[in-house]
């Protein structure tokens, strides 16, 4: 099947992106073209126009600023991937994107679609919400910036307003020798995954935790931080974790029903994936100088 008919525009500026933003009903941002162009496709979505942002100067590129790395959403997946500057600071975002899709699609598709379509099991804007980015959002009046904790508002659904665009993505980078660690359950490597988690930590340097984030994804609508479990590793040595606050959250949550597993399995995966990315934060950290 293919797309109902649309009239496609072509900006070549942020001011002609707005212009068409607040004038044009029915209208999409096409980014990648990734996610928009097969539910175009399927008929699920059927914009009357379609705004092509590729041509906009600046909207992508990966920046060292004293605020925080900033990621532009025009930033294509393999970009992320390759940066030597991500690898570095931003190590869980290099380790979840592997996981994102193929070589293919990594090259079109962008940090900014990922983290406006928002798939549950997309791996994108969950590593945002684990690692409390901020969301950078231009609107007619100019800036505002959307915290992670308030960007994701359901299925598929952003905190982006008719008229906003997002601009950029901020990440504050975790302290030099941080632990993190990913796990994800995926019937073929590069579809998307049934369920995920994901895990940072820091440490003091007599090996006990300083700071935690635990994150589930695929298993509720939205990413879910598990705070309390998070709260429960400070102050334990490494080594002698209790794992098990952390895959008692996990399972606790209200997990999704779909055609692949029963809410029952999803829950059960959520617990088995916490325990392995906190392990592999635990390895990682271990390793750092
Ligand atoms: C075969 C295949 C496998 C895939 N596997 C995975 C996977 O394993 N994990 C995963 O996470 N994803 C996967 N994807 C999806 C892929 O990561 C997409 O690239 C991503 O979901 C959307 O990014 P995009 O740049 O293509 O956005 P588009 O498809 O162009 O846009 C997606 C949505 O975001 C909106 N949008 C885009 N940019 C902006 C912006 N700057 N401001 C406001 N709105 C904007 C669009 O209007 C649209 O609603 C897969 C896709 C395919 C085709």
């Amino acid at each position: 099947m293919k797309a109902p008919p649309f009239q496609y525009h072509r900006p070549q500026t942020r001011e002609e992106l707005g212009t068409l933003l607040s004038s044009l009903e029915n209208a999409k941002i096409l980014a990648g073209g990734q996610s928009l162009m097969p539910m175009m496709n399927l008929r699920v979505l059927a914009p009357d126009h379609l705004i092509d942002i590729n041509r906009i100067p600046g909207l992508a590129g990966i920046r060292e600023t004293p605020e925080g790395i900033e990621i532009g959403a025009m930033t294509r997946q393999a970009d992320i991937l390759s940066s030597d500057v991500v690898k570095a600071r931003l190590p869980l975002l290099s380790r979840a994107l592997e996981h994102v899709g193929h070589i293919q699609t990594r090259a079109r598709g962008t940090i900014g679609g990922s983290c406006c379509h928002l798939d549950p099991s997309a791996e994108q804007p969950a590593m945002c919400a684990i690692l409390d980015a901020e969301f950078i959002v231009t609107r007619p009046d100019g800036h505002r910036i959307v915290p992670a904790s308030e960007w994701f508002e359901g299925l598929l659904q952003s905190a982006l307003g008719e008229q906003e665009f997002l601009e950029a993505i901020r990440i504050k980078p975790w302290a030099k020798g941080h632990g993190y660690g990913f796990a994800e359950y995926a019937r073929r490597h590069g579809d998307f995954a049934i369920a995920g988690g994901a895990a940072l930590i820091e440490a003091s340097k007599d090996g006990r935790i300083t700071r935690a984030a635990l994150l589930s994804f695929g298993i509720e609508a939205s990413p879910r931080r598990l705070s309390d479990a998070e709260a429960a590793l400070i102050d334990q040595p490494i080594g002698k974790l209790d794992l098990e606050p952390a895959v008692a959250a996990a399972r606790a949550l209200d997990a999704m029903e779909d055609v692949h597993v029963t809410p029952d399995y999803r829950r059960h995966l959520a617990g088995v994936l916490i325990r392995r990315a906190l392990n592999e934060a635990c390895t990682t950290l271990e390793r750092q100088p």
